[in-house]
């Protein structure tokens, strides 16, 4: 038998209808919000990542399920979404229309990680950017449609952090400050951030060893370099989380490695997931349409790991489940017949209906009607068919009611939706 590959998984029904509802959930909140939905491709070309993610990231060094197509060019399966959509924006110059444009997207990502629970090498993302807005409030706006969703989700426990990440005017300041700080402790260092201290020193703030945590309780804060623009614009984002009432904590060692990060940085974290701690992360990136050939533009935007959404979300997964509104017992090859006819109209008519097509006994008829958990049995045999009528057995309450079969969609649909 042939298996899935390691790392990959199905989502089976039982478990679907969790994922439905929560990508329902989410359409819903971003289209309140004014976004608009795009789909971009699951490969794109391999240097569009390296150059928008950064050659020195786990994702680009390590993570990349990357391959030469039978013409010999480079193409990677996409682990993220934000490059794609920025990309998309400049192909299609988006931002000719209006330089506003809020996008949203659900789908596959690949990173090729270690698998363990919370990680996956296909994952899915739900993802929202914004373009165009150079204001901290959309970031605001971005943290509080997370912490709406997570709570429309009944997800416990989930906490925004925020932080700044300065400008190219305040981080140089920082980042010479960090590296000096890392020089003391090299000793107390994994060879992961050895490398990173010369390279990309913002970068060992998020190593998850805990040696190196440790090593780092003393590092320097961004905030205290933020310049007097940089400082404002903090304080404007927590001014008004606190207007709308949505909690934070700020973390000061939340950082993304890549220059054209800017300023609000943030993720949400929870409890309930072990190591895997982030659900959701997301900042101002508005260095990168530029960097990858647009015009000067601002942008922000989050992604959600869906698979560790659904894990915490609160919502009763039994309650999703469908099950048929009726199951129709039919005894002789007339009846059968007819109750194909009566289930196809009943199927339009929005009433779940399932049937037997195998000639079976009424009592292995009823057994398969419980097993379905069918919330009504319509009960045709040869005598029902000749008197016109049929039995209608509610399967919990156990009461039958007699329904003509003329008209037996419009009599069936009164019963069931009474
Ligand atoms: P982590 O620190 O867990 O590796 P990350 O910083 O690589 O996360 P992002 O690139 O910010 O993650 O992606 C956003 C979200 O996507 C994460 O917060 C997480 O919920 C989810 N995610 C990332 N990688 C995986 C994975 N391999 N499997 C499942 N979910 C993932
Ligand atoms: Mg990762």
């Amino acid at each position: 038998m042939i298996q899935l590959i390691r790392g990959f998984k199905d989502i089976l029904p039982g478990d679907i209808e969790l994922w439905q509802q929560i990508e329902k959930i989410a359409v819903e909140l971003f289209e309140d919000f004014g976004f608009k939905q795009i789909r971009i491709p699951i490969m794109e070309r391999t240097e569009l990542f390296k150059r928008s993610i950064g050659e020195d990231t786990d994702i680009v060094e390590k993570e990349m399920y990357t391959f030469a197509d039978r013409k010999g060019d480079m193409i990677t399966l996409r682990p993220e979404a934000t490059a794609s959509i920025v990309r998309a924006y400049i192909q299609h110059k988006m931002f000719a229309a209006d330089p506003v444009q809020k996008l949203y997207m659900i789908g596959p990502m690949f990173r090729r990680e270690r698998p363990q629970k919370g990680r996956y090498r296909q994952f899915y993302q739900i993802d929202a950017e914004i373009f165009g807005v150079a204001s901290p409030l959309v970031d605001v706006q971005l943290i509080f449609l997370l912490t709406t969703l997570f709570s429309r989700l009944k997800v416990a426990d989930a906490r925004a952090h925020i932080n700044s990440l300065g400008c190219p005017k305040c981080r140089p300041g920082f980042k010479t400050a960090l590296r000096e700080m890392l020089m003391s402790v090299s000793d107390r260092l994994c060879s992961d951030c050895i490398r990173r201290r010369d390279r990309n020193p913002l970068r060992v703030l998020d190593c998850k060893v805990p040696a190196c945590r440790e090593a780092l309780v003393d590092a320097p804060s961004i905030l205290d370099h933020l310049c007097a623009e940089c400082k404002e614009d903090f304080a404007e984002v927590q001014q008004s989380l606190d207007r709308l009432n949505v909690p934070y904590v700020i973390d000061k060692r939340l950082v993304r490695g890549l220059d054209y990060y800017a300023r609000t940085t943030f993720e949400i974290q929870t409890g309930s997931l072990g190591a895997q701690s982030a659900v959701a992360g997301g900042g101002r990136y508005d260095g990168l349409v530029k960097e990858l050939g647009g015009p000067e533009m601002p942008a922000t935007g989050f992604a959600i790991g869906f698979d560790r959404l659904a894990e915490i979300c609160g919502l009763n997964s039994a309650d999703l489940q469908r099950t048929p509104h009726l199951f129709v017992a039919a005894l002789g090859a007339q009846s059968q017949a007819m109750a194909f006819e009566w289930i196809c109209s009943l199927g339009l008519a929005g009433i779940r209906a399932e049937m037997d097509f195998s000639g079976r006994s009424l009592k292995s008829q009823m057994k398969r009607a419980n097993r379905l958990g069918a919330s009504h049995v319509l009960i045709l045999g040869e005598n029902e068919l000749e008197q016109g009528t049929a039995i209608l057995r509610n399967m919990q309450t156990k009461e039958q009611t007699t329904v003509g079969l003329d008209h037996v969609v419009e009599n069936i649909k009164q019963v069931i939706f009474a």
